[in-house]
């Protein structure tokens, strides 16, 4: 397989090729064309496979696709992962790939004041990568609304559950659409991770690397 055969929109093909990717790594050969057919997905894959550029590839695809403006407060894609750096990271990720597609995206994480972030939100954004903690408290102080988002990923879903987050994943959880497109990212797949996982997801594909 080869970047080209994704048929990725010119924006972010340019990208990949600034970045130097010439070959999808195996999560991402499996990855990449169930999203861009828009199926929810379950991977189990560690951090370093290129995990991360195997859902904001076809993510930014499918943005691109339907270009609209994001509502006030709201988001377009909502990514969760456990620790601030790894959001740092992935917001990161998506920022380098979209840097051809005028990308709207913010960070909302704890340990650092609201204002800012809530001040970020109130146009509204595409892409939005949040610790689950404080995008609760987004929520709940009405900076942020849930009702728009079209994407869900959740990244490191065993780390998150091991954080103790998962109280907050379910409150997250119910007040998105049910109709969305969900990618649930796991190092691990134990049983509980395994039923979180089926409460969230719609007929999921299944990749492993
Ligand atoms: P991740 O597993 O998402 O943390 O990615 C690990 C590292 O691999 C990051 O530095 C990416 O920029 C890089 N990377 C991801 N996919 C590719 C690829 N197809 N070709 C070259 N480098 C890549």
């Amino acid at each position: 397989t080869s970047f080209q055969d994704f048929g990725l929109a010119d924006p972010i093909s340019r990208a990949l090729r600034e970045e130097n990717y010439l070959t999808p790594t195996p999560i991402q050969a499996q990855t990449i064309p169930l999203v861009l057919a828009g199926r929810d997905v379950v991977g189990i894959a560690q951090t370093g496979t290129g995990k991360t550029a195997a859902f904001a590839l076809p993510i930014l695809h499918r943005i691109l696709a339907n270009r609209i403006k994001p509502q006030p407060k709201s988001c377009r894609v909502l990514v969760l992962s456990p620790t601030r750096e790894l959001s740092g990271q992935i917001l990161e990720s998506f920022n380098a790939y979209g840097r051809h597609m005028r990308l709207t995206s913010t960070l909302a994480i704890g340990g650092v004041p609201m204002g800012r972030q809530v001040r970020s939100l109130m146009p509204g954004v595409e892409i939005l990568v949040a610790t689950p903690g404080r995008l609760l408290d987004l929520v709940q102080s009405n900076g942020l609304k849930l009702n728009q988002v079209e994407f869900l990923v959740l990244d490191e879903a065993d780390r998150m559950l091991d954080m103790g987050f998962i109280n907050d994943i379910r409150k997250i959880v119910a007040k998105l659409p049910v109709r969305r497109q969900t990618l649930f990212f796991s190092a691990t797949m134990p049983k509980d991770i395994a039923e979180l996982a089926d409460t969230m997801l719609r007929e999921p594909a299944r990749v492993a690397v």
